[in-house]
């Protein structure tokens, strides 16, 4: 994996370290024809990192699963313990967005929540819708000790939000390049 802000926190990591493989698993009645934009975005990972998925079984107690039961898109940020859920509004099936929910689950956060984001862009908060505002803090709270992992900071990263991300004027950005 490369440009990300990822978890150093070991109890957040997938086992074995440096080479995970995570169960994966869909919630009942997850429809068939999505299934396919699932596989697809595991293997988007699979080819470029060290990281596996395999289907889950019974005997898997750490377990993503995929559900299609939401409003919006969002996954948790590493391993949780238990089952984890990746929520997944119909709006969300495109490989794009689900590679980008599971790339939470190994681990990274959004580009713009770098320590360093300040020198890269401004945020313009007075433009964020409420209750969204969390969205872009900087060095969140409750994922314990992050790093950049010495990878430059990349406006274009899949993982950086749209320059008019939870905008109230979709007229005008909510993020500025520096
Ligand atoms: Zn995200």
């Amino acid at each position: 994996m490369q440009r990300r802000q990822a978890i150093t926190s070991a109890v957040k990591m997938w086992q074995p370290m440096g080479a995970p493989v995570i169960p994966y698993t869909y919630e009942p009645g997850f429809p068939d024809n999505y299934k396919q934009v699932i596989l697809d975005s595991l293997r988007f990972w699979e080819l470029r990192t060290c990281v596996r998925f395999i289907l889950a079984t019974s005997a898997d107690r750490k377990v993503v699963s995929f559900n299609h039961n939401s409003a919006g898109c969002s996954s948790y940020v590493g391993m949780v313990g238990g089952k984890q859920t990746i929520n997944l509004a119909p709006g969300c099936m495109s490989v794009t967005i689900v590679a980008h929910e599971v790339s939470h689950v190994f681990g990274t956060l959004h580009v713009q929540s770098r320590s360093d984001r300040d020198q890269y862009v401004q945020i313009d908060t007075a433009n964020i819708q409420k209750g969204t505002e969390h969205n872009f803090l900087k060095d969140p709270q409750g994922y314990g000790t992050l790093s950049t992992y010495g990878i430059p900071y990349e406006l274009g990263s899949m993982q950086h939000y749209a320059e008019k991300a939870f905008a109230i004027d979709r007229n005008r950005p909510t993020i500025y390049a520096r």
